[in-house]
C-alpha cells in the first residue's frame, strides 16, 4: 500500500517535470475562457487513490470551472433519482461529432446520442429538474457531499459570459423541446447547466469528487452496494466511448481509461478500484480536450501500467 503511493508520488513527479518542459500549444475556447498564451502551460495534478492517499503535483489548488465534468455528477444524479428512465431520453452511443454539435439531433427525432455532448447534459438537467424529492439540491450540493467540502464557488465570469450568450446550447435545448424530448422552460434548464458548468473546483477537489467511480477495491473493508456498483460500471463506460467526444477512440488508445473532459482544461479519470485522478491544463486541442492534461494522463498511466484494457 505504502510502496504503492511511493510509486504514484514518483510518476507524478516525473509527469510534471516532464510536461513542465513542453511547448505551449494548445487554444483555449474564446467565447468561455479569455486566457492569454501565457496560461496555456499551466498544469496541476491530484491523485486521491483508494485507501485515501492523496499524491498531488503542479497546481493541484488553482481553481478552474469543471465545464463538461459536471455532466457525469449530473449523469450521477439522474441515474440515482430516475433509475434506466434516463435512457428513454437520451442514447449510450458515442457521437462522432464535437461536444456542441447540433447535426444529429434532428435525425434522432430530439434524443441525444449520449449524456456527455451538450444535448445530452441539456436533457439530463431537465431530468434532473424532474424530481420530486432531490436527494441531492444540485450539481454543487452533489459535489459538496462528495468532497468532503463546499468550499468551492461558482465562476461568475464563466457564468455571466455562458448565461448571456450560449446560443448553440439554446438551439440544441429548443430543437429537444419541439420533440418533446424536455419537460421544462429552456431558459430555467440553461441556466441550471451553465451554473454546474461554471463550478470551479481545484484538481485536488475533482480528485475528491471522483472517489465514487473508483468503487472500493474487491473483498476490501470498504463496501459498495450491488446498485451503486452496476450504476458506476455503468458511467465509466460512458466516460471512455463518449467522455472525450469525437476524441474519445484516441483518448481511449493512448490512456485506456475512463474519463471526461471539459473546455475549462479538467480532465477526470478514473482506475477502477484504484485511484481517482484529476488533472488540469487550459490549452485544448481541436476537440476541446487538454491537452497537457491528455499528455500527462498517458505518461501517468504508462509510467504505472493503469488501463482497463490489461496489466502490462
Ligand atoms: N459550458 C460548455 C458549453 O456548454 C461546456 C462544454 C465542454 O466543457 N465541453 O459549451
Amino acid at each position: 500500500n505504502s510502496l504503492q503511493t511511493d510509486q504514484i508520488r514518483s510518476a507524478v513527479d516525473a509527469v510534471v517535470a516532464e510536461v513542465e518542459v513542453i511547448e505551449s500549444f494548445g487554444k483555449v475556447i474564446d467565447h468561455i475562457a479569455e486566457l492569454s498564451d501565457l496560461q496555456i502551460n499551466r498544469f496541476g495534478i491530484c491523485v486521491v487513490t483508494a485507501d485515501g492517499d492523496v499524491v498531488t503535483g503542479g497546481e493541484a489548488d488553482h481553481p478552474f470551472p469543471i465545464q463538461s465534468i459536471s455532466k457525469v455528477f449530473a449523469l450521477t444524479m439522474a441515474l440515482e433519482a430516475h433509475g434506466d428512465d434516463v435512457w428513454k431520453r437520451v442514447g449510450r452511443e458515442p457521437s462522432g461529432d464535437p461536444f456542441n454539435s447540433i447535426i444529429d439531433l434532428e435525425r434522432m427525432k430530439g434524443v441525444p446520442r449520449n449524456p456527455f455532448i451538450n444535448a445530452g447534459a441539456l436533457v439530463v438537467v431537465d431530468m434532473l429538474l424532474d424530481r420530486e424529492k432531490p436527494r441531492h439540491e444540485d450539481v454543487a450540493a452533489f459535489l459538496a457531499e462528495h468532497i468532503g467540502s463546499d468550499e468551492f464557488d461558482v465562476d461568475p465570469e464563466i457564468f455571466d459570459k455562458e448565461a448571456k450568450g450560449g446560443y448553440t446550447n439554446r438551439a440544441l435545448a429548443n430543437l429537444a423541446k419541439s420533440f418533446d424530448n424536455f419537460h421544462h422552460e429552456v431558459d430555467d434548464v440553461l441556466k441550471v447547466y451553465v451554473r454546474q458548468c461554471a463550478i470551479a473546483l481545484t484538481c485536488r477537489q475533482l480528485a475528491l469528487a471522483g472517489r465514487y467511480l473508483m468503487l472500493a477495491p474487491p473483498g476490501g473493508r470498504k463496501k459498495t452496494s450491488i446498485e451503486e456498483a452496476h450504476r458506476v460500471r455503468r458511467i465509466n463506460s460512458l466516460m471512455l466511448t463518449c467522455g472525450q467526444y469525437d476524441g474519445a477512440g484516441d483518448f481511449a488508445y493512448r490512456v485506456g481509461l475512463p474519463a471526461k473532459s471539459g473546455v475549462g482544461g479538467g480532465i477526470l479519470a478514473v482506475v477502477p478500484h484504484v485511484a481517482s485522478i484529476a488533472v488540469w491544463s487550459p490549452g485544448l486541442d481541436d476537440n476541446g480536450n487538454s491537452l497537457l492534461g491528455t499528455i500527462a494522463l498517458e505518461r501517468l498511466s504508462e509510467r504505472l501500467g493503469w488501463s482497463v484494457f490489461g496489466n502490462l
